[in-house]
């Protein structure tokens, strides 16, 4: 018999489908969909290609030439523009806004070929230290009330270049996803003055069943009413709202984490598709009590139909103490 659950954070209800249940080999799609380039303009020696860097960190050369390991450029097809006043308006019910906010590209590693799953953890934490700088200058600009970085691996998943990068957007308002996570953490710190993420964080290393690994600092986890097959959590194990104002050393446990949690989808899953997503509080709220920022990682394995975009609740096949065995137990 299926199960519904329901996320305690956002109320949004799945069903955990057993009749549906597919072990990984199953899901074995044809997602290996290389990305044809002919000349890749996140390659080192093809800055010229790319709008001019915004950051960059080097061993050497100057700006917009060779010798950088992370390079962070302006998107060359925004969906937003950096320029321009912010301008709101609307007609009667009906609320608009001019398209401002920042679309930058954080370009992992200058090699064509290497992915976070299998860059050093040094490196890895490089990529993350870029996120959190280029958060710290947008986050000055007051028409900008929520950044999101995310990454989209492999064609399925919505990358068009084969080449690691990541994405950031600022924009003027706050996405409704974030939203309901933040006015859920906010219904739950009113009843019980603590942070539900806090309280996932110490049932699930209780009880360990849906834990795949942990360090020091944060705990990988399969959610309770995940939306996706092998849906993972990375969860900072000390409270905080905004991923940018962490301690140095929750970056380079995460990098750590991050390199180990994706090894393990591409050794059990053979290296499928995947969308990464940072949730941090807005700047503009005091959330700073009851949101805990965490990093969300959905491999790419089923696709999102009639069903779901009718109730807004997702079938999924695999259920989260199956997929956090099956991580577990991944050798690494
Ligand atoms: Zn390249
Ligand atoms: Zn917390
Ligand atoms: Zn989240």
């Amino acid at each position: 018999m299926p199960e519904l659950r329901k996320d305690p954070i956002t109320g949004r209800w799945v069903i955990i489908s057993t009749e549906r249940r597919k072990r990984p080999s199953a899901f074995r799609l044809n997602y290996v969909e290389p990305l044809d380039e002919v000349v890749c303009p996140f390659c080192e020696g093809h800055e010229e290609y790319t709008p001019r860097e915004v950051l960059s960190y080097r061993r050497s050369g100057s700006a917009n030439g060779p010798g950088w390991d992370v390079r962070v450029v302006p998107n060359k097809f925004p969906a937003l523009e950096v320029e321009g006043h912010l301008d709101r308006q609307g007609e009667g019910l009906f609320d608009k806004m001019n398209g401002v906010g920042a679309h930058e590209v954080i370009i992992e590693t200058p090699d064509h070929t290497a992915s976070l799953a299998t860059m050093p953890a040094a490196a890895v934490e490089r990529v993350l230290w870029a996120y959190r700088e280029r958060v710290l200058d947008l986050k000055q600009d007051t028409r900008f009330r929520y950044i999101l970085i995310f990454k989209n691996h492999g064609a399925a998943a919505g990358a068009s270049l084969g080449h690691p990068h990541s994405q950031l957007i600022a924009l003027p308002v706050i996405p409704r996803n974030v939203r309901d996570e933040i006015s859920g953490a906010r219904r739950h710190y009113e009843h019980k003055e603590r942070c539900v993420y806090c309280d996932i964080v110490r049932q699930e290393l209780d009880s360990r069943v849906r834990v795949i690994s942990e360090n020091a600092d944060f705990v990988a986890v399969s959610p309770y009413a995940p939306r996706f097959p092998f849906e993972t959590w990375l969860l900072p194990k000390r409270h905080g709202a905004n991923f940018e104002d962490a301690p140095r050393h929750e970056y380079e446990s995460l990098a750590r984490m991050l390199k180990d949690t994706l090894l393990r989808m591409n050794r059990a899953l053979e290296s499928p598709p995947f969308n990464l997503i940072i949730h941090s509080a807005p700047f503009t709220e005091a959330a700073g009590e009851y949101y805990h920022w965490h990093l969300e990682i959905m491999p790419k394995l089923t696709k999102v139909a009639g069903f779901e975009w009718g109730t807004g609740f997702y079938i999924n096949p695999t259920g989260p103490e199956e997929a956090a065995e099956v991580l577990r137990e991944v050798n690494v």
